[in-house]
């Protein structure tokens, strides 16, 4: 767990992103992601379901490839686990957001 803490700390830094300061939100996160990288060697996003094929995978390996847009879209992540600095300096809740993903790709 330790060092699952220290890549989502890691993640948030290079972003420039605020890790959610809900922490029952966040450990719950945190835990998925362990718990994903025990079991398939990787990452994988903790809101969505892994194939169990990295490459497969590649999009929703944690920080994914839908971060980008949803931070500049909504403020956040799609689990919220990680929020931009002006949203949280707004005051604003994280909400659920649609799945950015391609259907074709949920498993
Ligand atoms: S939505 Fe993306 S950035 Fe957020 S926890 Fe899942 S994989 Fe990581």
């Amino acid at each position: 767990m330790e060092e699952t803490r220290r890549f989502v700390q890691r993640v948030a830094r290079r972003g420039g992103y605020v890790v959610n300061p809900d922490s029952e939100h966040t450990e719950h996160l945190i835990d998925g992601l362990n718990r994903n990288v025990n079991r398939l060697g990787y990452y994988a996003c903790p809101c969505r379901d892994a194939s169990g094929d990295r490459k497969t995978d590649r999009d929703i390996c944690c920080p994914c490839v839908y971060n980008e847009p949803d931070q500049e879209e909504y403020g956040h992540c799609f689990c919220a686990l990680f929020l931009s600095r002006d949203f949280v300096e707004s005051g604003k809740t994280p909400r659920q957001i649609p799945e950015r993903r391609p259907a074709e790709k949920w498993t």
